[in-house]
């Protein structure tokens, strides 16, 4: 491994009771491995405002650095700067900055279009209080017009203010190399954690990646498919290939892995275990 590359880990607002004490299970376990801070999503339009900041202020309290996730694609400025000082008097010290997706059938009318215009209106706002992660795509985002616009409005957010960028997850090495290439040659010198999507189930995987545009390479594809219903063989190879994925990343100068947890600790545990990365 690099010499102390910086691990993060992303949960959802769980929606009851006994999901909040699975995922304070999950955090505590994922704990062992020192990570930087604990990400909580933002349901699209808002839709979970209240469960993220509950949850952040959850992890707060048990110790560790809580960073909400905030999208602004229907917000309107108003409603982003009450958010904003709720989070300053938590002491929150880090926002995940994102446009969001706007929930299908419904139109956007909020005072933001892209997430640049959110992470220049926090800087306004709110100066160097926040330390802001912003989204990068090495496959690219599915809406951009093409690779190189993608990269400039990646680096406008870059430009606005923002401290490091946390990826789409990939599972082609390749990809995230490249697109840390030409970041360089446009000199952005932020670091970008590429996001790590453990592989638990080919059903739920191929949902999510033809919706963000993360691509699953054939090969994968159609040896999870192979696996049918034998979840225990298929999560076995899934991490076999994740863990091959996070070692190449790696060794290759990533400066870190952001995993996307799905508010579930084990798979994730046993690949940093064998990463040899845990710290407590
Ligand atoms: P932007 O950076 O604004 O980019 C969106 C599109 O607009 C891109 O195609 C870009 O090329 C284009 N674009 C940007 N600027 C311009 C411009 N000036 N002119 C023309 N085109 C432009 N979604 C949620 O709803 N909640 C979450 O909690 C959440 N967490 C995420 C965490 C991570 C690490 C990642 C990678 C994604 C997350 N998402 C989340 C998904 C994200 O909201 C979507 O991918 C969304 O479609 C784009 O968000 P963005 O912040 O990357 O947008």
């Amino acid at each position: 491994m690099n010499a102390a590359p910086v691990i993060s880990f992303e949960f959802f607002p769980p929606k009851t009771a006994d999901g909040m004490d699975k995922l304070r299970i999950a955090r505590d376990q994922l704990a062992a491995f020192a990570p930087k801070f604990f990400s909580v999503t933002f349901g699209a339009g808002g839709s979970t405002r209240d469960r993220t900041f509950e949850t952040v202020i959850d992890i707060q309290q048990a110790g560790y650095e809580g960073a909400p996730h905030l999208s602004c694609i229907s917000a309107d400025k108003a409603e982003i700067r009450a958010l904003l000082a709720q989070y300053q008097s938590q002491g929150i010290k880090r926002l995940v900055a994102l446009r969001g997706d706007i929930p299908s059938g419904e139109v956007s009318n909020g005072d933001f279009r892209y997430a640049s215009e959110l992470v220049e209106f926090i800087r306004t706002e709110t100066g160097e209080w926040f330390q802001i992660e912003v989204a990068a795509y090495p496959e690219f985002h599915p809406e951009s017009s093409s690779p190189s616009a993608d990269i400039r409005h990646f680096k406008c957010k870059v430009d606005a203010g923002a401290d490091a960028a946390i990826t789409q997850y990939f599972y082609n090495a390749d990809a995230y190399f490249r697109f840390v290439d030409q970041c360089d040659k446009l000199d952005i010198s932020i670091p970008i954690i590429p996001g790590i999507m453990p592989i638990y189930n080919f059903t739920q995987l191929a949902r999510f990646s033809s919706v963000c545009g993360a691509e699953i390479p054939r090969w994968l594809r159609l040896r999870l498919q192979d696996y049918g219903d034998d979840l225990a063989s298929l999560r076995a190879f899934g991490m076999d290939v994740v863990e091959d994925l996070c070692e190449q990343l790696l060794a290759g100068g990533a400066p870190g892995l952001h995993f996307y947890t799905l508010n579930q600790a084990g798979t994730i545990s046993t690949i940093l275990e064998h990463l040899g990365a845990r710290k407590k």
